[in-house]
């Protein structure tokens, strides 16, 4: 009923010419793939992996924008600027930007309706930390962040949201989440999703597991009933792995 989508979110790696020649090396080995496949690349790179994209089934994202369409945001890219380079995706309230750049709940809901009312697709990122898991509140943290996130988004709009269920305590650690960890925090997101719009709305919108998933964890992770994909850093920067685990969402 949803189609799996694996991301690759490279972080701040690859400069515009190794995003060429890198998606120049992916596409053959994801050609085909029964899923949606996208690299989330750093800005300066978008508009090179754009162009080696194209007439491939590999998607372009951007990993950040900001919520103002335009005006004295030195530094800052709108979600207009990413349109017109050919960016169909968005990473939205990645947990290295909540942690490092200040970003907040409410800023992630600005970012959303930006990214929405210019055509892009978010991919919207929630998490508990290490602590708030061993305080078992990881649900709470979850259904806040998704209430918040989720706040103005008509139902049409919410159906064509990505969520990334990102434990902070996963990313880039090598520690994965188990599968049924993985699988009952993406069941909550989604089971909050259907308080707010509905079960017909719930059931179509993605949830992707993020956090350490690799060419070798990835099916397991990927068998479960609510996990609808993966959000891969580390991993995404090797084509061989990369397409591993792309192969795995067919599985
Ligand atoms: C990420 O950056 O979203 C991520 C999940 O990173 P890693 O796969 O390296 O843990």
């Amino acid at each position: 009923m949803r189609k799996t989508v694996i991301a690759g979110n490279w972080k701040m790696n690859k400069t515009a010419s190794e995003a060429d020649s890198f998606l120049k090396e992916l596409a053959p080995l994801v050609k085909g793939a029964k899923c949606t496949v996208i690299a989330c690349v750093p800005f300066t790179d978008l508009t090179a992996a754009v162009k080696a994209a194209k007439r491939t089934n590999i998607k372009i994202g951007a990993q950040n924008l900001h919520f103002e369409k335009s005006g004295a945001f030195t530094g800052e890219i709108s979600a207009d600027m990413l349109v017109n380079l050919g960016v169909e995706y968005v990473i939205i309230g990645h947990s290295e930007r909540r942690q490092y750049f200040n970003e907040t709940d409410e800023t992630v809901n600005l970012k959303i309706k930006a990214a929405l009312a210019a055509g892009l697709k978010p991919i919207v990122c929630v998490g508990e930390l290490l602590s708030e898991r061993e305080d078992d509140i990881t649900a709470e943290v979850l259904r806040r962040q998704i209430k918040i996130a989720f706040k103005g988004v008509s139902a049409d709009e919410a159906k064509g949201i990505i969520v990334a269920y990102e434990p902070v305590w996963a990313i880039g650690t090598g520690k994965t989440a188990t599968s049924e960890q993985a699988d009952e925090a993406c069941g909550v997101i989604r089971s909050c999703i259907a308080s707010l719009y509905g079960k017909a709305v719930a059931n179509k919108v993605v949830i992707q597991y993020g956090g350490s998933m690799n060419a070798k964890n990835a099916e397991e992770l990927l068998s479960k009933p609510n996990v609808d994909g993966g959000l891969i850093g580390g991993a995404s920067l090797k084509s061989a792995d990369f397409s591993i685990i792309v192969a795995a969402a067919a599985k």
